[in-house]
Parts: C-alpha cells; sequence; structure tokens
C-alpha cells in the first residue's frame, strides 16, 4: 500500500499543466495498493508459481518489499506498507488454491475437459464440482463415476 502526497500536477499524470498550475492540493490521502507481478511472468514463458518458486510465499513478500523500496525513494510517496493478504487454501483438500488461467482452461494437456473455463480451481475434484455447480458448467466425468 503506498499513500501518495503529490506535489506536482505531473505526479498524478495531469502533465501539460505546468504553464497553468505549480501545485496539487489533495484533499485526501491517497493511498493505492501496488499488487506485485505473479513470479512467473518471465516476459516470455508462463509456469506455474510452484515450478518458479520453491517458496512462493517469502519470494512473494521479497518482491513486494523490493517493490516498495522502489516506492520509498519518489518524493511524492509519503507512506508505503507492504501488506500480505493470507495464503488461500481449498477449503476441500487444504492445498493451496489455484486456478486455471484463461490458457490453461483452453489447453487440453492442463485442463480437465472441454467444460475447463479461466478460475476453475485445481486442486482437487470437489472444488471443482463446487465451482462448476455455481456457475451451471456440466460436472466432471469422472472414470467410473456415473
Ligand atoms: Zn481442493
Amino acid at each position: 500500500m503506498a499513500t501518495i502526497k503529490p506535489r506536482h500536477p505531473a505526479d498524478l499524470g495531469l502533465g501539460g499543466l505546468e504553464a497553468l498550475a505549480e501545485f496539487v492540493a489533495p484533499t485526501a490521502p491517497i493511498t493505492v495498493a501496488v499488487l506485485p507481478r505473479r513470479l512467473d511472468n518471465l516476459g516470455f514463458v508462463s509456469m506455474s508459481d510452484r515450478v518458479a518458486s520453491n517458496d512462493v510465499e517469502a519470494d512473494y513478500r521479497a518482491r513486494c518489499e523490493e517493490i516498495a523500496a522502489e516506492l520509498r525513494q519518489r518524493p511524492y510517496i509519503d507512506e508505503v506498507t507492504v501488506a500480505c493478504t493470507e495464503t488461500h487454501t481449498c477449503s476441500h483438500c487444504g492445498l493451496r488454491w489455484e486456478e486455471l488461467t484463461a490458457d490453461e482452461a483452453a489447453d487440453d494437456s492442463t485442463n480437465q475437459d472441454e467444460h475447463s473455463v479461466e478460475g476453475e480451481p485445481v486442486c482437487c475434484c470437489e472444488a471443482i464440482d463446487a465451482f462448476r455447480t455455481e456457475r451451471g458448467i456440466p460436472a466432471l466425468q469422472r472414470d467410473g463415476a456415473a
């Protein structure tokens, strides 16, 4: 979370006003949430966080601290704090919650079947069933299951 104290119009993206305006006076603190890029974002190849890192949580925190350190150097940033939301785990199997991306859902090697959509959980059949029931998507056909 970064609290911005803009000094000049350009700090807020209001460039081009330099001739007319010299100062910006926010009426209240402006706080923005800066979210890290996914760890697997190497620009050219995509893999799951688990493959990209042995300690996903620590690596995300390190990346957030890196972002915070960068932001603290900006003159118009007043305050920066790093806040980590709790890791989401599946209520059915207890594994870390992961979802299919749009690409994975469209890819036969990573999706469950042709009904898989972006956001579908990947950890267990119970989670997939719940997800699909909620959205009216045809249930996963399992081997031997009716
Ligand atoms: Zn699960």
